[in-house]
């Protein structure tokens, strides 16, 4: 029970790393305020959660919408101790050559200043609460070229370099910052990237999570919870002395290839 008495914002919460992220906070005692567009998805989670996880319907392209979360989440529960700043898609799958300027500004919206947005309209609710901690999903996608197109790779890059910026600056209000950068996790995001039907995600999962297991020196696939125990380290106090920096989850694929010889 790390977080009893805690307060935690969870963005992305209706599905893949978020849900898993609010199901882990919650067990261990915190109050989640979840966060998402999908409304069926959100409202389900929190009618599951035995009044531990509450809804917001927020859509995080929408700076109004991230204030009125986090203005709901201090005024329902007297302050915030952990946001977990995670709402993301693929974006514009465009190569940098094709892609069109509108393309290029949502993805850098919903995956970039959506989280600089987050720690804006969170961090007045966050001040004199001990041990605050902000955590960011970023990817492994920020770190080399490879794992995806451009917009989605260089929003992640942001989210990384944000993650420093605010931790020095936030640091005085004893408010750690922190990025994640996932590996492949199976969630929906691919086969919504891909735009497959919903009859046909499964499969089209499949695909892309063989291709990555073979590459990752740890078998078997990454998972939601995965990142959850991260997400729950960070914000804890055993993470204390962390901050400034990313964790890499992603079962050594960035490791890349080994070449014997
Ligand atoms: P997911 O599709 O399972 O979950 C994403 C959630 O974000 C969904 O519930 C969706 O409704 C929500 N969302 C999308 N746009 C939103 C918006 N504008 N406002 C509010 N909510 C919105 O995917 P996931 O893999 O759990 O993705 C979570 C985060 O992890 C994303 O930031 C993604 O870029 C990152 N990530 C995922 C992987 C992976 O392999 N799954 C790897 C690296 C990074």
């Amino acid at each position: 029970m790390r977080f009893a008495g805690k307060t935690a914002v969870v963005t992305g919460a209706a599905s893949g790393i978020g849900k898993a992220t609010c199901l882990r906070l919650a067990e261990e005692g915190a109050t989640v305020i979840a966060a998402d567009i999908d409304e069926e998805g959100g409202s389900e989670l929190a009618a599951t959660s035995n009044g531990k996880i509450f809804f917001k319907r927020t859509d995080v392209c929408n700076v109004a919408e991230i204030k009125a979360l986090m203005d709901f989440a201090a005024e329902k529960t007297g302050g915030i101790d952990i946001v977990f700043n995670n709402a993301g898609a693929a974006g514009d799958r465009a190569p940098i050559d094709e892609i069109e300027p509108e393309g290029w500004d949502r993805t850098m919206d919903l995956l970039l200043r959506s989280v600089a947005m987050g720690i804006r309209y969170a961090v007045p609710h966050m001040k004199g609460r001990k041990g605050a901690s902000i955590v960011n999903t970023a990817s492994i996608a920020a770190l080399g070229a490879g794992y995806s197109p451009s917009a989605y790779a260089v929003a992640k890059v942001g989210v990384l370099h944000l993650s420093k910026m605010a931790a020095a600056e936030l640091a005085k209000f004893d408010i750690r910052v922190n990025a994640i950068c996932p590996g492949f996790i199976k969630t929906n995001i691919f086969a919504s990237a891909l735009e497959v039907p919903a009859d046909q995600r499964d499969a089209a999962n499949a695909v892309i999570y063989e291709v990555a297991n073979a590459a990752q020196p740890v078998k078997g696939g990454g998972n939601p919870e995965d990142i959850a125990s991260m997400v729950a380290y960070l914000a804890s106090s055993e993470a204390r002395f962390i901050t400034g920096t990313h964790m890499v989850v992603d079962g050594g694929i960035t490791i890349g290839p080994r070449h014997s010889w």
